[in-house]
């Protein structure tokens, strides 16, 4: 199948906030160009603060852009409404840092592997149990019984659950914010491994956003490093990593990141 290779791409994207009141603005994200192609990744670092998230959120449609253009697979969607916006919605899915807030609590496993399916009206062939089974056989939870509830799981399993609910509906892209920050190290190299086994197998592509820059670099086919709301240099995650041209992604990358604020301007109009 052929299509536009670039499944989502961002172009001169910025996001502002009034703060005080309106005497100040936050330039969480300040005039940012990226795309993603099919079957790639997308590797997004930068100190806390930098804007990554609000980055995420966009790309995911969750809020709008203050400027800027939001396209997918070539086609504008930056405007749309709710009911134009659903069929992007099953095709760009989200993983979150922390799968127990991103659950109801109250819902078993079944439902919450459910919901994607209903959402969309979406009888999976060969029957949703089976399905099912087939999505958490695919992240490694073949066996876990689909009438327990989130707080019955540890955190890595609950991420992957999370992966094989954005997984149910073959997404052509996963944004993932995060979504290996909470768990412990040893884990944290568990997920990311589903996660690129899922990709060799199904060719989706990711937006992965994370503080471990070795990961990012071994994983990313472009790797953007973000600093106070723009992105400061891309390019392929092992290139970038070996000889990295902006001395801010040098820093980065020799020490541990430092905390910084955002971008914080007076407004005087
Ligand atoms: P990151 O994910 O890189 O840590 P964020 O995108 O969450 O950064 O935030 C970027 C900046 O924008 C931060 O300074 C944050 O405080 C600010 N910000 C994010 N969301 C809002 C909001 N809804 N209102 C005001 N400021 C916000
Ligand atoms: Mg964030």
């Amino acid at each position: 199948m052929t299509g536009v290779a670039e499944i989502l791409s961002l172009s001169g994207i910025k996001k502002h906030y009034a703060k005080n009141a309106g005497r100040v603005v936050v330039r969480a994200v300040d005039g940012v160009s990226l795309a993603i192609r099919r079957g790639e990744t997308l590797g997004i670092a930068g100190e806390s603060g930098c804007g990554k998230s609000t980055l995420a959120r966009i790309a995911l449609r969750l809020i709008d852009p203050t400027e800027g253009a939001v396209r997918f697979e070539g086609k504008d969607i930056t405007r749309l409404g709710p009911r134009k916006l659903l069929p992007v919605r099953r095709s760009v899915q989200a993983i979150f840092q922390d799968p127990l807030s991103s659950f109801n609590s109250l819902m078993t496993i079944r439902q919450i592997m459910r919901e994607p399916f209903d959402t969309h009206g979406i009888q999976p062939e060969g029957g949703f149990e089976a399905r099912v089974r087939q999505l958490l056989e695919d992240v490694g939870l073949g066996l876990i019984d689909l009438n327990k509830r989130p707080g019955e799981f540890s955190g890595g399993q609950l991420q992957r659950i999370a992966i094989a609910r954005a997984m149910a509906l073959e997404p052509e892209l996963i944004v993932a914010d995060e979504p290996t920050s909470a768990l412990d190290p040893a884990i944290q190299a568990q997920i990311v491994n589903v996660l690129l086994r899922l990709q060799r197998k199904k060719n989706v592509a990711y937006m992965v956003i994370s503080h471990d820059l070795d990961v990012l670099g071994h994983i990313s086919d472009q790797l953007a490093i973000m600093y106070l709301g723009v992105v400061v240099e891309i390019g392929p995650g092992p290139a970038l990593m070996r000889g990295p041209l902006h001395p801010y992604t040098q820093a980065l990358l020799s020490a541990a990141p430092r905390i910084g604020g955002p971008r914080v301007t007076e407004n005087f109009s």
